[in-house]
């Protein structure tokens, strides 16, 4: 009804982890609603696309990247993580070898994408598959590690069953919003940033 009053962002967000964790089975579930049960490895990154309606005044567009062709961890270029304003890191609960590997993707992030004011980009650790009985990882130990490396927050999901994939989806991005108004705030930006922008508040950590 009420046009031009409308706001949207667009997020870029990257999806990372080891190979067959479910990344890409969870971006279609989230952006088609469906689970396929076949088993294609992606070359490159593909990216999707979802509008959430987020409230009567905004919306938001989401960018889902979803890298893929590697089977372990693997540096990414930083073109790669240009732009991104957060990410889901996610493992396998019956692959302890996908769930040591997220430390690398985290600290790949970190190293590679910040915010202007230094912190690092929001980042929901999702352990998957969690409809298996064969699970190797315990609460335990990812409540532990989701703390020591500075996930926002970690959660149970399992893409198969259609289990917390809005919910996680939605976390991150209430996330990156109030970082978001935290930074376009009233309050005094962080010394050297100059852009107005959330898209381009974000640094390469780096001259290039
Ligand atoms: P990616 O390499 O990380 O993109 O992983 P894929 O999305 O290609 O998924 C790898 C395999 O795991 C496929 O056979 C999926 O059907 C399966 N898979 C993905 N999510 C789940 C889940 O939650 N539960 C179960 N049981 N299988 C899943
Ligand atoms: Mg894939």
């Amino acid at each position: 009804m009420s046009d031009g009053a409308m706001a949207e962002y667009l997020l870029k967000i990257l999806i990372v982890g080891d190979g067959n964790v479910g990344k890409s089975s969870f971006v279609h579930r989230y952006v088609d609603g469906q689970f396929s049960r076949s088993y294609k490895m992606t070359v490159g990154v593909d990216f999707s696309v979802k509008l959430l309606h987020w409230s009567d005044k905004e919306q938001v567009r989401l960018q889902l990247w979803d890298v893929a062709g590697q089977e372990r961890f693997i540096s990414m270029t930083r073109i790669y993580y240009r732009g991104a304003l957060g990410c889901v890191v996610m493992f396998d609960v019956t692959s302890s070898s996908s769930f040591l590997s997220c430390r690398h993707w985290k600290q790949d992030l970190d190293n590679k994408a910040m915010l202007l004011n230094g912190d690092s980009i929001p980042c929901i650790l999702l352990a998957n598959k969690c409809d298996l009985s064969q699970r190797v990882v315990s609460s335990e130990s990812i409540d532990k590690f989701s703390k020591a490396n500075g996930f926002m927050a970690w959660m149970e999901t399992s893409v198969k069953e259609n289990k917390n994939i809005g919910e996680a989806m939605r976390m991150l991005v209430q996330e990156i919003l109030s970082v978001r108004s935290g930074l376009d705030g009233l309050e005094p930006r962080p010394e050297g940033c100059v852009s107005p922008q959330l898209d381009s508040e974000f640094s390469s950590g780096g001259c290039c």
